[in-house]
């Protein structure tokens, strides 16, 4: 019997993985996911936003299974036995209220995928009144609260106030992609950016997008004041609360939506599944092979997974880009573990950091193996931009579906922001 390979998390990296590995003889191939389909993750703005929408992003792991030649289990995952190789799963329960039964599944090898959340860092009122754009849910129900919203500023004249919290890629490309849905509201009377929508980026740090090297984040500051979009820097936030942001010192800022997009943190469903070594951000802390601490036959990827390169003083960030490197390494090192060798160590290869805002362009730091990186812009960064869902479809669909989606997207209406590879 070949052995079972068992993959939990069907995201960015882990539905690469069971793609590439799929269809192999010498390995049987389970993908689990709470979910019945797939949706890349990084387009997850463009959705709450809807510059785009379901038709060409989603695709069913039952569908995917059949093609790439591995087995699909939808459930929820409850618990992970490492001494008896068992994952114990449950769900997905149905809307009449009829649950799948409680099962299990035994692995050899087992690959934990399973991403991350963003925190609340304990703020007042966010999980009760702010919008996290963790899942594709938490997109839809934005985008249905965002249209009234449009439509009654449409009607009584009063903008609408979005304010997103954090301003790293996911809150500065979602303020970019909002006024650029704004305009689809228009009348045909002359109305101009902000008539409808007023839009704040409140950050924490002194300065926007933290972290973002200089000339980057002067950059990024500039065209979202070209679009229309205030920024605010140094603000503390204490309180979301329903009609608005409430900064330490009292300050209040309006909002009919609060997005908080702050960070993110390792899914906290993996403080429970096993006796894992977590970091402090609560991701499962790793070893140079994706190894856990716990279980060399648990290897762990993408947000779920706490790697610090060799030399390194921190672990690597959440990424797409980096969940799907991951993805590559294990599908080699995997067949390489299970003959009995040792692999080679995993190498992260920074490609850079790419934004996409909408109507005032891409930007971005492509490194090129130096420190010092190139600032790309136009042209150049918009086709570097895509090329991370790119290469995701064509690991997914094979060449052939691969090309039909790329060109379905390419014909899509929804422009500007696309794909991308920021990291
Ligand atoms: C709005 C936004 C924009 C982004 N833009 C970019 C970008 O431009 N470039 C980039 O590199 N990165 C970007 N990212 C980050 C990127 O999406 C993540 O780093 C990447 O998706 C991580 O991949 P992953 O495979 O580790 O996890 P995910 O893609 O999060 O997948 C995790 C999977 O696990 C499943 N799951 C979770 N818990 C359970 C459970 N208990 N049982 C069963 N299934 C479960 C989920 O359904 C999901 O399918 C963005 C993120 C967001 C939110």
């Amino acid at each position: 019997m070949a052995p079972r390979l068992v993959i939990l998390g069907g995201g960015a990296g882990g539905s690469e993985l069971a793609a590439k590995l799929g269809g192999r003889e010498d390995l049987d191939v389970t993908l689990v996911d709470r979910h019945a389909s797939h949706m890349w993750k990084p387009r997850l703005h463009e959705f709450a936003a809807g510059t785009i929408d379901s038709t060409l992003s989603e695709l069913s792991y039952y569908m995917l299974a059949r093609m790439r030649g591995f087995s699909f289990e939808q459930g929820e995952v409850e618990r992970i036995d490492p001494a008896e190789k068992r994952v114990c799963l449950t769900g997905p329960a149905a809307p009449c209220g009829a649950g799948a039964v409680p099962r299990q599944i035994a692995y050899d090898r087992l690959v934990v995928a399973l991403g991350g959340v963003t925190p609340d860092f304990g703020t007042k009122g966010v999980a009760e009144h702010a919008v996290r754009l963790d899942e594709r849910v938490d997109a839809d129900r934005f985008r249905a609260r965002f249209i009234a919203l449009m439509i009654s500023a449409r009607a009584t004249g009063r903008p609408a106030h979005v304010v997103i919290v954090g301003s790293g890629a996911t809150g500065t490309e979602l303020a970019a992609h909002l006024r650029q849905v704004e305009s689809g509201f228009f009348r045909k009377t002359g109305e101009r950016p902000r008539d409808l929508l007023e839009i704040l980026v409140a950050e924490a740090a002194p300065e926007l997008m933290p972290g973002a090297e200089e000339t980057l984040r002067r950059n990024v500051e500039a065209r979202l004041h070209a679009l229309d979009i205030d920024t605010l820097t140094g603000a503390k936030i204490a309180e979301i609360a329903t009609d608005g942001v409430v900064e330490a010192d009292g300050t209040r800022h309006p909002a009919d939506i609060s997005v908080w997009a702050a960070g993110l943190v390792g899914n906290p469903g993996l403080a429970g599944f096993a006796d894992f070594e977590l970091d402090k951000k609560g991701r499962i802390v790793v070893d140079q092979r994706l190894r856990s601490t716990i279980d060399p036959a648990i290897q762990v990827l993408g947000d779920a997974a706490s790697f610090t390169p060799v030399g390194a003083d921190a672990a690597l960030p959440p990424t797409a880009q980096c969940a799907s490197q991951q993805a590559a390494y294990l599908e080699t090192a995997i067949p390489s573990l299970l003959a009995g060798n040792e692999p080679e160590p995993f190498v992260y290869d920074d490609r850079g950091r790419l934004l996409s805002l909408a109507r005032a362009g891409s930007v971005g730091q492509i490194g090129f193996g130096r420190k010092t990186d190139l600032i790309v812009k136009g042209q150049f960064a918009n086709a570097a931009y895509k090329s991370l869902q790119r290469r995701h479809q064509w690991t997914l669909l094979g060449p052939l579906r691969g090309g039909v989606a790329i060109f379905a997207d390419w014909l899509s209406p929804a422009k500007g922001a696309q794909l991308k590879l920021h990291g």
